[in-house]
């Protein structure tokens, strides 16, 4: 298990990652990788498929033993995945209030509210359809006041409508939740990342092979995301 370092992270980092290292049998799929996520960051993770994307996000979120290395997280941290993996027999307020202390409804129904699915609190969630649940899974996550948001790949099964939406949203929560909330979001689509992300990463050969920064302003990309919204969307 890499070991989770009990100091609280530099304030001005959200998770410290250092000599990460995952093998599954004689094959190397991490190779001691480091990497720093600041407060408040929105980065973008590429790589090829089996490149050890989600693994790195599996162990960022503590749901693999047999990684070694350091880890510093602070604060929660919530996953949200490309399926959205709600529970069939709970309603889809009852899955976003899942596991919270008593109380939770009340944030829950302020999650749904935030991704606009208040109309479908009640809903079965196999009555969803997929850009609803994925707003779920999203809530599910929000609720939770992460420090660390992983998303795996989130918008992939989507159409391209729903994705611009799912986009818009994605942009108005973190500029809501942007002090508190860093993002690590792993996608195919290097548009995405550019359109989101303050930093893009590639994983390759076990490590962080590349990263750039995004200059261009997010209020600006917000802007056109609409613009462009608006008119597909009419
Ligand atoms: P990515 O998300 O980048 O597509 P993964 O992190 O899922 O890649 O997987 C990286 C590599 O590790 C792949 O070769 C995959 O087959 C292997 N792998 C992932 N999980 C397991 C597992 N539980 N057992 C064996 N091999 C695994
Ligand atoms: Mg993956």
């Amino acid at each position: 298990m890499a070991t989770r370092l009990p100091t609280r992270v530099a304030p001005e980092y959200t998770a410290r990652i250092r000599g990460l290292s995952r093998n599954f049998g004689d094959r190397t799929v991490l190779d001691r990788l480091d990497l720093d996520i600041e407060r408040g960051e929105f980065v973008a993770l590429l790589g090829r498929s089996g490149s050890g994307k989600s693994t790195l996000l599996r162990a960022l979120a503590g749901l693999d033993r047999d990684t070694t290395g350091e880890l510093a997280v602070d604060g929660t941290v919530a996953v949200a995945f490309q399926e959205p993996r709600l529970l069939p027999w709970k309603r889809v307020i009852d899955n976003v209030a899942l596991g919270l202390p008593p109380g939770g409804r009340e944030r829950a129904r302020d999650a749904l509210q935030e991704v606009g699915l208040t109309a479908r609190a009640g809903a079965w969630p196999l009555t969803l359809s997929g850009g609803e649940a994925q707003r779920a899974s999203l809530a599910r996550a929000l609720v939770r006041e992460p420090g660390l948001l992983l998303l795996d790949e989130p918008f992939s099964a989507l159409d391209a409508l729903t994705r611009i939406t799912m986009h818009r949203l994605v942009l108005d929560l973190w500029d809501h939740h942007a002090r508190d909330t860093s993002v690590l979001l792993v996608t195919h689509d290097v548009d995405e990342a550019l359109l989101l992300a303050d930093r893009v990463l590639v994983l390759g050969e076990g490590r962080i092979a590349h990263e750039s920064r995004i200059e261009a302003e997010r209020p600006r990309r917000i802007t056109d995301l609409t613009a462009l919204r608006d008119r597909l969307l009419g």
